[in-house]
């Protein structure tokens, strides 16, 4: 053997990072499961099969390949390379450029070589060049130069279809009665079955946890969601834990798939001529606009990004978050029922329910981030620190979103079923039946409004507190609102 291997469990592919250029006559692969992994603060029991089912898969796959493989359990990643050392003392260790700050740094001080970490389809520098000549982050800005410098949706330098971005029609509702095709279920194999026996619970069939799985999935999306997918990608609804998405975040996440493979595959289904554009752009743009932001923003910004708290938010973690039967709210209820059931739901509710409520109740911006990340089954660090800092509580003064996701029952009302089945009434911000989210929206924007007094994208719902006759008595339920939060009472 000449060199050591590490791959960490979100590089899980043959063909990209360190195992590009591997051969199993030379190279011993090297996994780490760390104590750390199976501490609770790190991830739920779902979150936590699907990382460790899905690395065994990978494991089974390179010995079948022909590659010597140690799977080393070690209180820590540096401790599991020791370990590994200690018989191969003399191998150098290679790996992929590490996903995150913190493992890209204790990788370092042992005196990993890294490669170029080939699992995003922007480089670092490509990135940076970007960033460093921009006055303000626009997403749409980086999308745009995506699409023409990978010549994605493009023709002689115009957008296909005469517009780079669709979202105007893609903010249905679901129509009354509306059919979605079966879900796709994964039969669980004698690995998984393994996994979810060490960690106490049953498989989940909701995801694959294996390459040949996740291949299925993306066709499963082509074959019968990916037309549907852009109109209804902001529609929540109680009926359907997955709508049209494509439910890939995951694989591309944890390197089953990589994001070229995704999108060669929805382009070449898109030039077959019946999808619709603004399903085809929408969902492209989630692959090489938004994801990618993500990650090179995550980069970009600094590891001290993170512990950022603009607005000075200290409630506490709800309760409800823990426990789904601490709310009566049906909205917040389902979602964390779907959430302890398989680890994912749809960017929305990520966004206008559990981000909007951490927002709205002033929660502390890294215990909030700390539970993102332990509950979703795709969730890493690049991912959940610009997604919940920058976007989801707006915790960094706007430096990568212009003006804060706040919003109350009407909007959650008009997209999907919640309001129907629940305790609480949509319209009303006074009251004990008034809806949380009105109440608090408006006590929001009320707290905040010397804050948000020069932005001008805020100007609207700050007008909006100036005509409220009964600012007085929103404050005060506001206020019952939070203690009941606090209480778990709501
Ligand atoms: Fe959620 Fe309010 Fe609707 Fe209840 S009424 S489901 S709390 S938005």
């Amino acid at each position: 053997m000449k060199r050591i291997i590490y791959i960490s469990h979100d590089q899980l592919n043959a063909r990209y990072g360190a195992l590009k250029t591997a051969n199993p006559k030379d190279d011993l692969i090297v996994l780490v499961e760390s104590q750390r992994m199976l501490k609770p603060e790190f991830g739920s029991k779902v979150r936590l099969y699907f990382l460790l089912s899905s690395a065994a898969h990978f494991v089974k796959e390179l010995e079948d390949y022909g590659y010597t493989v140690i799977y080393q359990k070690s209180a820590t990643t540096v401790d599991g390379l020791k370990e590994v050392l200690k018989k191969y003392p003399k191998l150098p260790i290679i790996a992929a450029t590490p996903s995150s700050f913190r493992l890209k740094q204790s990788l370092s001080d042992l005196g990993v070589t890294f490669v170029e970490n080939d699992f995003f389809l922007t480089p670092a520098k490509v990135f940076t060049q970007w960033a460093s000549s921009q006055k303000s982050y626009l997403m749409e800005s980086f999308y745009r130069t995506q699409r023409i410098r990978l010549n994605i949706l493009v023709e002689k330098g115009k957008p296909v279809g005469g517009a780079w971005n669709f979202d105007k029609e893609n903010r249905s509702p679901l129509p009354k009665g509306y059919k979605f095709p079966p879900y796709l279920q994964h039969k669980a194999d004698e690995i998984d079955n393994q996994i979810a026996r060490q960690l106490g619970i049953k498989p989940i069939s909701d995801f694959a946890t294996s390459r040949a799985g996740a291949k299925k999935v993306l066709k499963n999306f082509l074959d019968n969601h990916f037309a549907h997918f852009g109109p209804y990608e902001d529609a929540m609804t109680t009926d359907n834990w997955s709508l049209h998405h494509s439910l890939l975040s995951p694989y591309l996440n944890n390197g089953l798939l990589h994001p070229s493979e995704v999108i060669d595959a929805a382009v070449k289904r898109f030039e077959k001529g019946d999808i619709p554009i603004a399903s085809a752009e929408g969902f492209i743009r989630q692959i090489i606009g938004w994801r990618e932001y993500v990650n090179g923003m995550y980069w970009h910004l600094g590891q001290d990004y993170k512990e950022l708290n603009h607005l000075n938010a200290k409630r506490k973690l709800l309760p409800l978050f823990e426990d789904a039967d601490k709310t009566q709210m049906n909205c917040i209820k389902s979602n964390l029922q779907d959430i302890n059931a398989r680890g994912w739901v749809h960017h929305i509710p990520r966004l206008m329910l559990l981000s909007n409520l951490a927002l709205i109740t002033g929660t502390n911006p890294q215990e909030f981030l700390s539970w993102m990340r332990r509950v979703f089954i795709d969730a890493t660090d690049w991912v959940m620190v610009p997604n919940v800092i920058g976007m989801g509580v707006h915790a960094d003064n706007g430096v990568m979103m212009t003006k804060p996701y706040a919003a109350g029952g009407a909007y959650i009302s008009k997209m999907s079923n919640y309001c129907k089945g629940c305790l609480y009434d949509p319209k009303l911000r006074t009251g004990d039946n008034a809806c949380p989210f009105t109440t608090l929206y408006w006590d929001f924007l009320d707290r905040n409004q010397e804050e948000f007094a020069g932005n001008h994208r805020m100007a609207q719902q700050l007008f909006g507190i100036k005509r409220l006759k009964d600012l007085p008595e929103v404050k005060k339920r506001a206020k019952e609102v939070l203690a009941g939060l606090d209480n778990g009472l709501i």
